[in-house]
């Protein structure tokens, strides 16, 4: 049987330092922890602290963290706005939604609503990441670690980062063939620079939920569908794919497990020092439309990152700061050679 055969394992999805938090009856007691580690629950009789080892930690001696239900409860007072979200959400008919939207939201001033939503138990915990419940995920042997994306702002070094992945194993890595509605140039091929599709088929597709993403330029549409990635896996390769965070949940499934990677800018001043020559390609691969960068590039990529990081945090497996190309590089490719032999951790609701 396997060693980790009836033990309950969860994937922190904040930091945590006992020190700092005031409602912990021994801080000595306490485990810390960073967002991402994987955490052995020991157990859970009491419902405000859990106690927990790290994952792997032969030592028998386990440390409270805060429970799920109580965490979600603390942050969610802590924001406000998101006990006020689940009327969007709920059953009711559009007109009583909106009535006890505006409710609440006059109510907010007084606090009153935000302790009545409380009461109810009416905040979607969804936006209060905490934990999730996850399982080792043994591969197949011929298994290549499945779909790897990578997030970051415009400018950052993705689409080099990406370029230099493919072209050092072209027969290990894999990108998508997009769609698109525009015409087929000569010296294109169908297939090979893009799918080309017309405009009706590519709005079936949408509303057939077909495409990861899509956007329009120049009154063209193009996407990347779900299928793309799909062909790319079928060759056994590791498809790479380079999105917005946000269409990240729709990935996270048990048949693409994405392992997500942040690709984050250094400090401005690293910025201002490293990027002097270089030029942004602000629309996905545009390189006729590269300028340079000027100092509201490297403001707008620093606030885009703070942004992403905030809302996305918890789904990113990695974090990988491009200070220096080369630099950051060789901790992507090292990142996925690790990848490639040790253990998946996947959500247990994958595999229902
Ligand atoms: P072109 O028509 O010159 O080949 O591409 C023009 C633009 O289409 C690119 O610069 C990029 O902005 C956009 N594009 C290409 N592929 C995709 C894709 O898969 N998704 C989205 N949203 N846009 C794409």
């Amino acid at each position: 049987t396997p060693p980790t055969e009836g033990k309950m394992f969860i994937k922190a999805l904040f930091d945590y330092d006992p020190n700092e938090d005031k409602a912990i009856p021994c801080k000595e007691a306490g485990l810390s922890f960073r967002k991402g580690d994987i955490l052995q629950i020991m157990s859970q009789d009491d419902a405000t602290w859990w106690q927990a080892k790290p994952e792997g930690d032969a030592s028998p001696r386990a440390g409270l963290i805060p429970s799920k239900h109580f965490q979600e409860r603390r942050l969610a007072l802590r924001r406000p706005e998101i006990l006020v979200q689940p009327l969007k959400v709920s059953n009711r008919k559009s007109s009583g939604f909106r009535r006890s939207f505006r409710l609440s939201r006059k109510d907010k001033k007084t606090n009153k609503s935000m302790y009545e939503c409380r009461k109810s138990d009416q905040y979607d915990t969804a936006d209060v990441p905490t934990y999730e419940e996850v399982t080792p995920y043994r591969r197949q042997n011929h298994e290549k670690y499945r779909l790897v994306v990578l997030v970051g702002p415009v400018g950052v070094g993705l689409n080099e980062l990406k370029r230099k992945l493919l072209i050092s194993d072209t027969q290990h890595y894999g990108v998508t063939v997009p769609h698109t509605t525009r015409a087929r140039r000569s010296q294109e091929s169908d297939g090979v620079e893009y799918i080309f599709i017309s405009k009706h088929l590519f709005e079936t597709d949408v509303q057939n939920n077909k495409f990861i993403e899509y956007g329009e330029y120049k009154n063209n549409y193009y996407g990347t569908s779900i299928d793309s990635v799909r062909s790319v896996l079928a060759k056994n390769k590791v498809c790479l794919l380079d999105v917005q965070p946000h269409t990240v949940k729709h990935l996270r499934t048990l048949e693409f497990k994405p392992y997500v990677i942040f690709i984050k800018p250094p400090s401005i001043e690293r910025l201002r020092e490293t990027r002097k020559n270089a030029k942004i390609v602000s629309s996905r691969d545009d390189q006729a439309a590269a300028k340079p960068f000027t100092e509201e590039d490297f403001q707008e990529m620093i606030k885009s990152a703070q942004i992403m990081e905030s809302q996305y945090g918890h789904l990113f497996d990695k974090i990988i700061i491009n200070d220096d190309l080369t630099v950051a590089f060789n901790e992507l490719k090292a990142t996925f050679d690790k990848l490639e032999t040790e253990t998946h951790w996947v959500p247990v609701s994958w595999l229902h």
